[in-house]
C-alpha cells in the first residue's frame, strides 16, 4: 500500500481474545473473537474473518451460495436450507416463479428472503461462477460479492456474513477466488462516503464464514496482502 492511499484508507488490524460469545452483527467490537480471528476496521465498516459455520451466524444477512434452480442444494444451500425450515423453499419458489417468471436464477444476480428459523434476519442467494466453464470468472465472482452487499445496503441491512463462494461444488480453488474475494469486499468497504452510485454507507460488518482452518488461513493473507498493496490499479 502506497502512503497516499494509507491515508485514504485507514485501517486498524487487530485480534481480539476469546470470550466466547458470538459477536451480533447490530453489537460490533465487543470483544468477542476467537484467538484467530482478524478483523480490521475500513471506513467505519469491519471486516472479519471467521472459521465457522453460516447457519450460526447472528447478522443481518447471510450470504447463501446458491444454485440455479434457487430451490435448494448442497453444501451452503443445503445446509441454509434445512436450518432456515421450508418457508425458505415456499420463498424461494416464490421468487423463482412470480420474479423470475420460472427462469433460473442467473450467475451474480442475488436475490434476498427472510431468514425465517436462522439466527440471521435474511438470506441474499447468489450464484457464483462455476470453474471451468463460467466464461469470466473473475468478473463474475467479484460481481457476485458487490451486488450482494449492494442489496445488503439497499435493504439498509448493517451486517451480512458471507460463505467461500464457488469454492465448493463450483470447482474454484480457494486460493484464487480468496484474493478475489478479499479484494471486492474491501474496496466495497473503502467505497463508503465515496459519492460512488453504491457505498458501503450504513454497513457496520462484513463477514466471511470459512468452513475449516486451512480455507480461513487463505482468506487471512489474502486480506493481509489487499490491505498492504491497496486497491488494484485502475481497480
Ligand atoms: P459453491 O456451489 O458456490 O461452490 P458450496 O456450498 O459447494 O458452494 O461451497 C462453498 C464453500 O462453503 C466451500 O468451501 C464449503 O466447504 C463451504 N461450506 C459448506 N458448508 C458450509 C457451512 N455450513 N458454513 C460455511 N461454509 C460452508
Amino acid at each position: 500500500m502506497t502512503l497516499s492511499s494509507h491515508r485514504r484508507f485507514p485501517f486498524i488490524v487487530y485480534a481480539v481474545k476469546r470470550n466466547h460469545k458470538e459477536v451480533s452483527g447490530r453489537s460490533l467490537l465487543t470483544g468477542s473473537l476467537a484467538p484467530h480471528d482478524m478483523e480490521t476496521v475500513i471506513r467505519g465498516c469491519t471486516v472479519r474473518l471467521v472459521v465457522g459455520d453460516i447457519t450460526q451466524q447472528d447478522v443481518d444477512a447471510v450470504v447463501n451460495a446458491a444454485n440455479r434452480t434457487l430451490l435448494g442444494g448442497g453444501g451452503v444451500d443445503g445446509a441454509i436450507h434445512r436450518a432456515a425450515g421450508p418457508e425458505l423453499l415456499e420463498a424461494c419458489r416464490h421468487i423463482r416463479e412470480q420474479v423470475l417468471g420460472g427462469r433460473y436464477l442467473e450467475t451474480a444476480r442475488p436475490v434476498i428472503t427472510p431468514g425465517f428459523r436462522l439466527p440471521a434476519r435474511h438470506v441474499i442467494h447468489v450464484v457464483g461462477p462455476i470453474c471451468g466453464s463460467d466464461p469470466d470468472p473473475e468478473g463474475n465472482l467479484r460481481a457476485a460479492y458487490a451486488r450482494s452487499l449492494a442489496l445488503a445496503v439497499e435493504h439498509r441491512l448493517a451486517s451480512v456474513a458471507f460463505p467461500s463462494i464457488s469454492t465448493g461444488a463450483f470447482g474454484c480453488p480457494v486460493e484464487w477466488a480468496a484474493p478475489v474475494a478479499m479484494d471486492t469486499v474491501v474496496s466495497f468497504a473503502e467505497s463508503a462516503g465515496s459519492g460512488e452510485p453504491v457505498t458501503a454507507t450504513g454497513l457496520q460488518e462484513i463477514r466471511m464464514v470459512l468452513f475449516s482452518q486451512r480455507d480461513y488461513e487463505v482468506y487471512q493473507q489474502a486480506l493481509q496482502a489487499r490491505l498492504t498493496r491497496g486497491p488494484k490499479a485502475g481497480g
